[in-house]
């Protein structure tokens, strides 16, 4: 099986670790359960100036490297490399991120595991060439038969892809949206997620 993998508040808190730091640096209280929207902007109620200082202190090294792995995600990640599926973490993050991110998988065990940048929401004001860095073009000629993913911003990278199974990680700001089709199922954790994937390839490979 080829599966996709995104990196924040997948694999990892990241949300978490914004309301803590919207404390800090705002003194905003935003706790997880109430961050019903994708973007920080508008659940953090940030001007523009302060959503920029917000998401360079989010994406500084240290902090990157801190955020808590999400429960069962590194092993679910392992076990699939280790049977044979083709795993590809995709993120959103700017390229200037790619290394405390592949530091962070490293260091959880991950070290076989691709990684790549995708532009998802405009954050990357530069295209800089180079081979964790994905060209949209090049993302088109992939293909995938799962998708696990918490953002609805960046369901509609799967529209190429009419028979993908996409795992929506619940989150707060994923519990309002529309699923695009009956391939998108909401999955609780990543037990739930191992299970799936794991009985429906062996249907397919008794
Ligand atoms: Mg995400």
């Amino acid at each position: 099986m080829k599966i996709y993998v995104d990196f924040d508040d997948c694999l990892c808190e990241t949300a978490r670790s914004f309301s803590e730091l919207a404390v800090e640096m705002f003194g905003k209280h935003v706790p997880y359960e109430k961050i019903r929207y994708f973007e920080l902007k508008k659940s953090f109620e940030l001007d523009d100036e302060h959503l920029d200082l917000f998401m360079a202190a989010g994406h500084r090294p240290e902090v990157l490297l801190s955020y808590e792995e999400t429960p069962g995600a590194s092993e679910t990640l392992r076990e699939w490399i280790a049977v044979g599926h083709d795993v590809s973490i995709i993120t959103g993050r700017p390229f200037s991120s790619y290394e405390p991110s592949r530091l962070w998988l490293d260091r959880h065990g991950l070290e076989n595991v691709k990684m790549y940048c995708l532009n998802k929401y405009g954050r990357d004001g530069f295209i800089k060439k180079n081979d964790f860095s994905l060209e949209l073009d090049d993302y088109y000629k992939m293909t995938f038969d799962y998708a696990v993913e918490d953002s609805p911003k960046a369901f509609k990278f799967f529209d190429h892809l009419p028979d993908l199974k996409v795992l929506v990680f619940d989150r707060p700001w994923n519990r309002e949206c529309e699923f695009p089709n009956g391939n998108y199922r909401r999955c609780l954790d990543w037990k739930s997620i191992r299970d799936i994937v794991a009985s429906e390839s062996e249907a397919l490979n008794p």
